[in-house]
């Protein structure tokens, strides 16, 4: 394999490989309503570590959205997430994918916190977080969990079988919006392109994870975007999920991918929004930015996180409140962060080229 890591990546990365022994038994977990990145790349690491005789199991805090079980069919068992506490209890070790906070890991951070095995992490959020003890294998600049978990996997020179090369393919492709959002580098296409040659189908891929949804998820989007509200002289934007309309269609949240990108689709809008309704009186939000606007930093000020311009939220409070309180604070950030929208110079990334230097 062609891929190149930097020396003290390639070090953090057999550090984190040391701690993962075979004959131990491993939980691998993500954060609530995992997406496409956390259970992508913990489908592939439970092949990478399996293959190696280490029992890897899934220990989710909520559970696996119909669209991903396809990811965990071929490792029967495994998805051990209506079992998580029980599982986690046993563990030698913690392995925590594609988030970085105790707090993200909703019912289950409390048993994490106390378990007093290591608890490993890989992750690429810009928001610091805290969690046990343990090795990390952290890069903010990496598009998805996923392509972190091949690092580790080409710095250890575990061969990557098709199965792995699957998991990590959907982490990708889902956190990049399919190869489209700014996080898509160079290096992304780069590792993409080696999932590829282990022997992913991108075409059954896109038909598993897009192309097999209930009829209801049209129709939440429809009843979603019903709701849009524009402003443009904030560069402001936002849709709401009817309360109980998921249940009603008969869908479940992971359902709403994708919504938040028609507000934010419009010209001229800087930041766009995805409000919905959670249990015990709190209220989600879903942030995205266009341009220079940092969501992650306005996430953050109400207890949130994410990436710059991908960012969400949760507070308590009536969905009415929750959107009066937000969207105040998200005029006046726009308002003190005003570039005026338009086309941006384009960043251009640092060449990360992993093919071999000639
Ligand atoms: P979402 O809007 O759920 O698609 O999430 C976008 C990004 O923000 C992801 O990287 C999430 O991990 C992060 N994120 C979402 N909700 C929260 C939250 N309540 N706290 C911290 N980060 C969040
Ligand atoms: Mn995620
Ligand atoms: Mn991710």
């Amino acid at each position: 394999m062609s891929f190149i890591l930097a020396p003290d990546r390639a070090a953090a990365a057999r550090s984190l490989a040391a701690a993962l022994v075979p004959g131990q038994r491993v939980c691998l977990t993500t954060h609530v309503n995992p997406d496409g990145d956390g259970l992508g790349s913990e489908a592939g690491l439970a092949h990478l570590l399996r293959d190696r005789g280490i029992e890897a199991v899934i220990t989710n805090p909520t559970p696996t959205p119909p669209r991903f079980q396809f990811l965990f069919e071929d490792i029967p068992g495994a998805d051990r997430t209506g079992e998580a506490i029980r599982e986690l209890r046993r563990a030698d070790v913690i392995v925590v994918l594609d988030i970085s906070d105790l707090g993200r890991l909703g019912m289950l951070s409390e048993t994490v916190r106390t378990r007093g095995v290591p608890v490993a992490c890989v992750d690429h959020h810009a928001s610091e977080g805290v969690l046990p003890d343990g090795p990390r294998y952290l890069d903010a600049g990496a598009a998805a969990t996923g392509e972190l978990v091949f690092e580790i996997a080409v710095a250890n020179g575990w061969t990557l079988t098709e199965e792995a090369a699957r998991g990590l393919y959907v982490a990708i492709l889902t956190d990049t919006g399919g190869f489209r959002f700014s996080n898509t580098r160079p290096r992304t296409l780069r590792v993409a392109a080696e999932l590829l040659e282990a022997g992913v189908d991108p075409e059954q891929i896109y038909l598993e994870v897009y192309a097999r949804a209930p009829e209801g998820r049209p129709r939440l989007f429809a009843e979603a975007l019903q709701t849009l509200v524009v402003e443009p002289d904030f560069g402001l934007a936002w849709v709401t999920v009817p309360p109980g309309a998921i249940e009603r269609l008969g869908v479940s949240s992971d359902d709403l991918e994708g919504v938040v990108e028609f507000p934010r689709s419009i010209e001229g809008v800087r930041m766009a929004l995805l409000f919905r309704e959670l249990s015990q009186g709190r209220v989600k939000v879903s942030l995205r930015s266009v341009g220079q606007v940092d969501v992650a930093a306005f996430a953050k000020g109400f207890g949130g996180g994410g990436h710059t311009k991908a960012a969400g939220l949760a507070v308590v409070g009536s969905l009415a409140e929750v959107q009066s309180t937000v969207l105040s604070a998200a005029r006046a950030y726009l308002a003190a962060n005003g570039k005026p929208p338009g086309r941006a110079p384009v960043d251009r990334p640092q060449s990360d080229s992993i093919l071999p230097s000639k």
